[in-house]
């Protein structure tokens, strides 16, 4: 991975530091200072007015909306948001940024001080500051490639111009490439619950610049960090924090020293290069924007963003793992989304058990789903599906043998539980005296199993239930054979 390969004791030596800085594009329908429409793929430049483009005279308007959606995740990842806080011009020269600045936040950005928890390697939790979220606008796209002229012209697309976006820094508080992982999987999951951004990493509603560092362990003073822009994927986030970390402690142990600057991702190389020195703030002339007024947020209007706040995922996480006897697995599986969650829970009330749905769904179900390498969206059994399954397991009337092989109709024929179980309709033995006559067949061949259960091991009482199950071909209604089965053994 790194050009020369350090030995473990060098790499103990030291410890890296990590800060995160995220862009997300708010999921507004239009765009931060105008009323553009905030739409990925659009045809290029059909996005556009005198306002993003920066005409002469053109005046922003604040979108209420983006202002609504970034103190949401602003209260969702625990900031303090500010009563009072100031746009300002980020200024600096690039041919898809026309206006020549970009409106974003400086000293007094919308919120701070906030925090999220992530779960770490041994199976605790850290938690992570956030030192910031501010509200700014994005720049348009440089097109350097798929034009018949793409080798000596570069194309501009200026729809993006002006997209609201928030942008949440990290506290250096992060410690290896995968806690910086798990802060992203959890930063992304809360703000796809808050409904603020579709998270999209493809599209580039989802951004991610890491500061990344070393210093020699027990050292306070930080190292001088470099920068990695513009990642495109949480693996390779944590790809490109693993190269940089040694890149750095080789630069230190062979004597030299870190430079500050940004660096670049190369996915296909697995390794970073020097893109320019990094700039300092100062270098972006930040002045408070004379367009806008100061945004004031009003306690009023914050307690109501704050009724807009769903359960967020942690949370919810923990509720239901005591409500519905979940592992913390399966809890993680079925938070998955919060549409799912959603969906999950509004079906598992109406079972008898919903624990038992729980099971169904992420094993039965899954499981299938899995093996098929299909989603969840295309599973022939709806979520009513698994409550009627679940229903009839619970009172009886299958066998969690028949509910297999119904499972596989319903996946073989692509149809729901209900029509397969109403047309198949597995028979049952409820006649005692058939079942007694199969338990009595299996005690017979198996005298050393009923030896054992008589010298006390009851848990042998499975074996019997299995065998006499499996003599019935998963037809004998389970509570009885239960029942049957134990009355002849104590007998
Ligand atoms: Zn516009």
């Amino acid at each position: 991975m790194s050009a020369a390969a350090l030995s473990p004791e060098v790499l103990a030596k030291y410890e890296p530091v990590i800060g995160l800085e995220v862009h997300v594009q708010l999921l507004t329908a239009s765009k931060a200072f105008c009323g553009c429409a905030n739409h990925f793929g659009s045809a290029p430049n059909s996005n556009v007015c005198p306002v993003c483009l920066a005409l002469p005279g053109a005046l922003p308007v604040l979108n209420a909306k983006a202002v609504e959606f970034a103190t949401l995740a602003a209260l969702a990842i625990n900031c303090q948001v500010r009563e009072r806080s100031i746009f300002a011009r980020k200024n600096y020269f690039y041919p898809d940024l026309p206006k020549g600045y970009q409106i974003s936040q400086f000293d007094k950005p919308l919120a701070e001080h906030g925090w999220i928890d992530v779960p770490t390697a041994d199976g605790t939790t850290k938690r992570i500051g956030i030192t910031r979220l501010h509200m700014e606008e994005d720049a348009g796209k440089s097109i350097h490639d798929g034009f018949v002229d793409s080798a000596n012209h570069t194309s501009l697309d200026l729809n993006r111009c002006g997209t609201p976006l928030a942008e949440i820094v990290s506290e250096p508080d992060i410690r290896t490439p995968d806690e910086a992982f798990e802060y992203l999987v959890r930063l992304k999951e809360i703000l796809l619950y808050c409904g603020v951004s579709d998270c999209n990493m493809e599209e580039g509603s989802l951004r991610c610049d890491a500061n990344v560092s070393v210093r020699p362990k027990g050292q306070e003073k930080f190292g001088t960090k470099a920068e990695v822009k513009n990642v495109n994927s949480f693996r390779f986030v944590r790809a490109a924090l693993e190269y940089e970390i040694e890149r750095q402690i080789e630069v230190i142990e062979s004597g030299g020293r870190v430079t500050q600057e940004s660096r670049l991702w190369n996915a296909a190389e697995g390794r970073t290069y020097s893109m320019r020195s990094k700039e300092q703030a100062h270098d972006y002339r930040y002045f408070p924007e004379p367009d806008l007024p100061p945004l004031l947020i009003s306690p009023e209007f914050l307690a109501e963003t704050r009724k807009k706040l769903p359960e967020l995922p942690e949370t919810r996480r923990a509720r239901m793992i005591a409500e519905y006897e979940l592992t913390s697995r399966d809890a993680f599986a079925l938070t998955a989304t919060r549409e799912f969650a959603d969906r999950f829970e509004a079906a598992a009330k109406t079972a008898k058990n919903p624990h038992r749905v729980a099971n169904l769904l992420l094993s039965e179900l899954g499981g299938r789903l899995k093996a098929l390498g299909l989603e969840q969206e295309q599973s022939p059994v709806s979520m009513a599906g698994i409550v009627l399954a679940a229903d009839l397991l619970d009172e009886g009337k299958i066998s969690s043998k028949q509910l297999k092989q119904l499972f596989d109709l319903c996946f073989e024929k692509n149809e729901d539980f209900a029509a397969v179980y109403e047309r198949e309709k597995p028979e049952q033995i409820t006649d005692s005296s058939a079942i007694e006559a199969l338990i009595d067949q299996v005690i017979e061949a198996n005298p050393k199993q009923v030896e054992q259960y008589r010298a006390g091991k009851k848990t042998v009482a499975g074996f019997f239930v299995g065998q006499v199950m499996k003599a019935s071909k998963g037809q004998a209604n389970p509570a009885l054979l239960n029942e049957l089965v134990t009355k002849k053994l104590e007998g």
